[in-house]
């Protein structure tokens, strides 16, 4: 990787011999590796001994958990909060672990609609519960830095399983809960996080 990443530097038109860019093929490897290691990460493993049998099905919410990803049309950060609610069933998951989920889909190459659908369906697939929501809030630097729709820089996206999907009211107690002020996109449509081009 790190023969490519001098090649991009002179493709460029920088001189990847000068001391301030001796380095940084190591360091931008070393940094790609941590920001795409969700793909060397296995769910089970980080949620093995977190899953508790429970006997109530209050809403549980886990908010503000702060993500970085990586667009996959750019290879640009986008990165915001994301929230996240599910009602047990006869199971729950440790709160600490629901970060580290979010982490494991953060860290790869995404867009923002896929990552929040892989979150919720993990969730469901892990605990089966009554229903399962989540909500991204991001900013795209594939957007924003490069000055298109600037008014799309910002973007979320959300996934509704089970009682969020079906009923209107638990959807509702939800949102008020995170207090989300903007319209909100639903996976279902097939609009891309980020322009392609
Ligand atoms: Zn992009």
């Amino acid at each position: 990787m790190q023969e490519l990443i001098r090649q991009l530097l002179a493709e460029l038109g920088e001189d990847p011999s000068r001391e301030g860019l001796l380095n940084t093929p190591k360091r931008v490897e070393k940094a790609l590796r941590f920001l795409t290691g969700g793909y060397n990460t296995d769910v089970d493993e980080v949620l093995n001994g977190a899953l508790f049998t429970v006997d109530y099905s209050e809403m549980v919410i886990v908010k503000d958990v702060d993500f970085y990803s990586l667009c996959e049309h750019h290879l640009l950060p986008f990165f915001g909060k994301c929230h996240v609610a599910y009602i047990p069933r006869t199971k729950v998951i440790g709160l600490s672990k629901i970060p580290r989920l979010v982490d494991i889909f953060s860290r790869r190459l995404q867009i923002q609609e896929r990552l929040t659908s892989q979150i919720a369906d993990t969730i469901r697939e892990k605990i089966n519960p009554l229903g399962v929501a989540v909500v991204m809030e991001a900013t795209h630097l594939c957007m924003s830095m490069r000055g298109v729709e600037k008014q799309n820089s910002f973007c979320v996206t959300s996934s509704m399983l089970g009682a969020f999907r079906d009923n209107a009211r638990t959807r509702m107690e939800f949102l008020e809960l995170i207090k989300l002020r903007t319209a909100i996109r639903t996976t279902a449509e097939p609009m891309a996080a980020c322009v392609d081009d």
